[in-house]
């Protein structure tokens, strides 16, 4: 099966590959001894959070964070090497960096919309994971609809006060400060009376309550703000431009599939080598499952699917083989990628068997029942960031010009 990297690369990316590698091989932290989440959706102890926040902190003392982030930030300047990194920790199977909301959603936010001041003062904490961030856009009655969000924010003097609630919240436990999305004119149309804020979450009036899912495992959590003050400097771009701020979080958040570091099953070409390794190590009628012609197509369909989407992500990486529409290509990789993990998940848990319904804690389940589990945890992808139908319908009318869906 082709490595993510086995074409042929410059002198010079190679030779960083090969830094990387090296490092990595040094230092990438042994086995816990305790369960670890399959994504960072799913931290729920303190114990993993302190376990994954060492280890970006760990990658970030040693150059390997920020890569693509100006020096003037934390970051080191050197654009397009960051994607190396997180090839060479999803093929080593490292742990994720557990700051990943503030590393790709809130930091290239504030790269883009941020005053210098806002630029100093958040962006260095969140590659060092000394502030841990975490995205308040979904409300219980504003998922998909986002722009119908009725948390308020109202000024007080030159600062603002905030009321509402929000759910869904990943990371909301362990975060100092929430990308809040806030109606800030209730007068206007919907999406003009949204602005976007960096919301302090040790505020007065900032309740947070843990919700648990499917899968068994905490990481999400609702937020309440009952009267919350929040700074004059709290906004970030201009008033009533939250719409627009939030579209720009979420197109990093909806391309961001293979940037967050390592990580588990997670989907993608380290997921297709887990199961062709599975499919070897089944036996079937007293041949191994890899042998049974059915299935070596179910895989090789994925394996071809995958690898569509990694050449599709470098295509992404080449403003002239986009278009005129580059969005198109993260919400195509968002829709596939997070389809593409379910199926593996799928296939891998049909051959386990029977087996696949032992769950984790049950001492026969195999591999600690990792597939069930990301089976389970895989359905979150296609439904955080915008569910697959909502893809289809922006792709369908803002990329292929068909009619609108209402
Ligand atoms: C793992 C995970 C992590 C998340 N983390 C966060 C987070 O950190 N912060 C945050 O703010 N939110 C987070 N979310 C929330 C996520 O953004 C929302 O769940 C998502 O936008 C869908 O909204 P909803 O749950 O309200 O579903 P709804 O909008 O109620 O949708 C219900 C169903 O109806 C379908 N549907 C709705 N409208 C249409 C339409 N116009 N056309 C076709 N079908 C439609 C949807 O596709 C879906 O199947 C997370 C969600 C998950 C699963």
């Amino acid at each position: 099966m082709a490595s993510p990297h086995d074409e042929t690369e410059p002198q010079e990316i190679a030779d960083f590959r090969s830094e990387v590698r090296a490092w990595i091989a040094a230092n990438a932290p042994g086995d816990p001894g305790f369960k670890l989440p399959q994504s960072f959706l799913e931290v729920e102890s303190q114990q993993q959070f302190e376990y994954l926040l060492a280890w970006q902190q760990k990658v970030y003392a040693a150059g390997y964070l920020g890569l693509d982030w100006p020096a003037e930030y934390g970051g080191k300047g050197r654009p397009g090497l960051q994607r190396i990194v997180s090839q060479e920790m999803g093929r080593a199977g490292t742990p994720f960096f557990v700051n990943t909301i503030g590393l790709q959603w809130a930091g290239p936010t504030i790269l883009h919309y941020g005053t210098e001041a806002q630029k100093k003062r958040y962006l260095e904490p969140i590659l060092s994971g000394a502030e841990i961030w975490c995205q308040g856009f979904s409300e219980p009655g504003s998922g998909s609809d986002l722009a119908s969000v009725t948390t308020s924010a109202v000024r007080s003097g030159d600062d603002w006060l905030v009321n509402g609630h929000k759910v869904w919240t990943t990371l909301g436990q362990q975060a100092k400060w929430m990308i809040l999305l806030a109606r800030t004119d209730p007068s206007v149309g919907k999406y003009d009376g949204l602005s976007y804020f960096l919301l302090p979450m040790d505020a007065p009036g900032v309740t947070v309550q843990p919700l648990v899912k499917m899968s068994g495992e905490g990481g999400f959590n609702q937020v309440i703000f009952e009267d919350v003050p929040m700074p004059g400097d709290a906004l970030l771009g201009e008033l009533g431009q939250g719409w627009q701020v939030a579209m720009t979080t979420l197109t990093h958040e909806r391309g961001a599939a293979e940037g967050s570091g390592g990580g588990q099953l997670g989907g993608g070409s380290e997921s297709v080598r887990a199961l062709v390794a599975l499919a070897k190590g089944v036996r079937r009628d007293g041949a191994p499952a890899a042998a049974d012609p059915v299935l070596r197509d179910r895989i090789a369909d994925l394996w071809i699917r995958e690898e569509a989407l990694r050449l599709g992500g470098l295509r992404g990486r080449v403003p002239a083989l986009c278009g005129d529409r580059p969005m198109a290509l993260a919400l195509m990789n968002k829709v596939v990628f997070s389809e593409l993990a379910q199926e593996i998940a799928d296939v891998a848990c049909q051959l386990e068997g029977p087996a696949a319904q032992l769950y984790v804690g049950d001492p026969d389940a195999p591999d600690h029942a990792e597939w069930p589990r990301a089976y389970l945890n895989s359905f979150g992808m296609t439904i955080g960031g915008g569910t697959s139908e909502i893809q289809r319908n922006i792709l369908g009318e803002r990329v292929l010009g068909l009619p609108k869906s209402k």
